[in-house]
């Protein structure tokens, strides 16, 4: 027998008066008032959210849900869409319209060389010195990008190298706590770009040298520069490109020291960047930029504002020139907008979450165009290569390996810093070459060669050669350079834990093997004596099922561990 169920009309199943609003949060005249205010200048494009949500949290010091709401009707999205952006990145702040907010929030970092260097105290007597103080909030941060100036904190937008409570007290009784001014650097004279554009060195002549010189991204993936020039502008325009300068990597700081050199950092730079947009036929370029690097922020704008007017003054000189549209866009504290298609989600105007492959962000990059992906070291060597000749940088190098890297150094050293050397040296020659030897008191007990992802060696192997490649049999890799150097004293289950710590903060959480795999390991190596079975298994799932290089390389500090340093974990 076939039951048949009654639908009855709309109107029957409607409670209450009719609805005179939209669902949702409704938004007051005050709350558009001031998010008009706030925003002032800044375009209602959807892809420009991030930058209105830090026009935000900059002027009322965190992010009131009056005001998300009224944003989301500025921008024309949806409420949720506002507000899923605005949890996502950990430099936002959500709270309730009427609630108190510091003034200044201090950022403890508690990352690798910090933590080695003491953070954990300063965090602890921070927190003391100003329990009584409702002005500021004193938190813990991961990786700042001051690695060589452990241990560092950011009051307000103001980095400060080697915190001391007293230097954190007397910042904030100046009340000096935003950027820095920095020292302009040299103009460029944009030399190389004049060659590529008057004719005198062709795009297929650069494309040749930059083939010659065997350079390769240096951002962490060491993919050859010429293949991705090559893939970008065989496809159909427009073409975009982005500059990744997000730098999280535990450990690197090498890409902010490159830009705030006082020797053509920026402005070389952004010559390098002027030069591939040219050969690759780029119309549109993003350069995004870690929120921590406040400095940094302040002189690439400046610098952006100085090119503007040359670019004016070239195309004049030049017809048929036309220059790429530059935008500078702030992150807002998620390394997970380092890895290239999570950057351009963010670019976008979206949560950071890395998108599956393929297709490539060469083929299908910033709105769905072909895109070049380029760390700003690999740029700053553009004109170098131009004005020397690609042979020039393949001339150096040690151990059979080829071209100069710069390494991050920090950790157990007398002089932490950036470095500029032959690629294949050892870690052993880096040491006492370049910074100084070990730092007083200090044996070389471990060391990390490429941050928290490329794994944890031991001394032993402190003479293999530091390139690509070099390290693979040891289950371990150079990345973006970023040398942590450990003592006898420290251990590396300490840093194994301190560097997954970090991964499950930073795991954007889309895929349960990143997402439940960082929790768990987190939990299983607090142990005193290790579960290797139980964490061999969990690595390999997290290898094998991650969707990005967060997931599948968070395990190998863990697997180093265990590899190296057994009798730490009683494995
Ligand atoms: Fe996100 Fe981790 Fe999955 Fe990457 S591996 S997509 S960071 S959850």
């Amino acid at each position: 027998m076939t039951t048949v169920i009654p639908i009855r009309p709309a109107q029957a199943v409607r409670r209450g008066p009719p609805r005179h609003t939209p669902k949702g949060r409704q938004t007051s005249p005050q709350a558009r008032e001031r998010v008009a205010v706030l925003c002032t200048g800044l375009a209602p494009r959807a892809d420009l959210l991030i930058e209105h949500l830090h026009r935000l949290q900059d002027g009322e010091g965190a992010l009131r849900h009056g005001h998300l709401a009224a944003l989301a009707e500025h921008l024309k999205l949806s409420q949720v869409e506002v507000f899923e952006v605005a949890s996502f990145y950990h430099h936002f702040e959500i709270v309730d319209d009427d609630a108190a907010v510091p003034a200044t929030v201090v950022r403890v970092c508690e990352s690798l060389s910090c933590s080695m260097a003491g953070s954990a105290t300063l965090m602890s007597d921070l927190q003391a010195a100003l329990a009584d103080d409702p002005s500021v909030r004193v938190q813990p941060a991961p990786c700042i990008g001051q690695c060589h100036r452990a241990p560092a904190a950011c009051v307000g937008q103001r980095q400060l190298p080697h915190a001391t409570v007293d230097a954190v007290q007397a910042l904030l009784k100046s009340g000096d706590t935003g950027p820095r001014d920095l020292p302009v650097p040299e103009a460029s004279e944009l030399k190389q770009l004049q060659r590529l554009l008057s004719g005198e060195s062709g795009p297929d002549a650069v494309l040749a040298e930059l083939k010659a010189s065997n350079l390769r991204g240096l951002g962490g993936a060491g993919f050859p520069a010429w293949r991705k020039w090559e893939t970008v502008r065989a496809q159909p325009g427009p073409r975009h490109m982005v500059v990744n300068i997000d730098e999280g990597e535990v450990g690197t700081f090498k890409d902010g020291h490159v830009l705030t050199s006082a020797q053509a950092g920026a402005p070389q730079v952004l010559e390098g960047l002027l030069i591939a947009a040219q050969v690759v036929g780029i119309d549109h370029v993003w350069l995004y930029l870690r929120d921590e690097y406040h400095d940094a922020r302040v002189l690439l704008q400046r610098e952006l504002d100085t090119l503007q007017v040359r670019l004016q003054a070239l195309t004049a000189q030049y017809p048929g020139y036309s220059p790429p549209v530059i935008e500078l866009r702030r992150g807002a504290g998620a390394y997970i907008c380092g890895e290239e298609s999570a950057l351009i989600e963010s670019v976008e105007g979206k949560r950071g979450l890395p998108r599956l492959k393929p297709p490539i962000v060469a083929l299908h990059g910033v709105f769905g165009r072909p895109t070049l992906a380029h760390n700003p070291e690999t740029l700053w060597w553009l004109p170098e290569i131009l004005a020397h000749g690609g042979a020039w940088l393949t001339a150096h190098g040690r151990a059979g390996r080829n071209g100069l890297r710069r390494f991050s150094v920090s950790g157990r050293v007398k002089q932490p810093g950036v470095y500029l050397a032959p690629a294949g040296i050892t870690l052993r020659e880096l040491i006492d070459e370049h910074a100084g030897g070990m730092a007083e008191g200090h044996t070389l007990y471990a060391y990390l060669p490429g941050g928290a992802s490329g794994g944890i060696l031991p001394a032993a192997l402190a003479d293999v050669p530091l390139d690509f490649d070099t390290l693979a049999e040891h289950g371990a890799f150079i990345g973006s350079m970023a040398v942590v150097v450990m003592g006898q004293q420290d251990r590396a289950r300490d840093a194994a834990l301190n560097l997954m710590r970090f991964f499950e903060h930073e795991s954007c959480g889309q895929c349960t093997p990143c997402r439940a795999g960082t929790t768990k390991a987190v939990e299983l190596i607090q142990a005193p004596v290790w579960d290797a079975p139980l964490l061999a298994e969990l690595s390999q799932v997290m290898r094998d099922a991650s969707i990005c290089g967060l997931g599948q390389a968070a395990p190998n500090p863990v697997d180093s561990v265990l590899r190296f340093f057994p009798h730490e974990v009683g494995a």
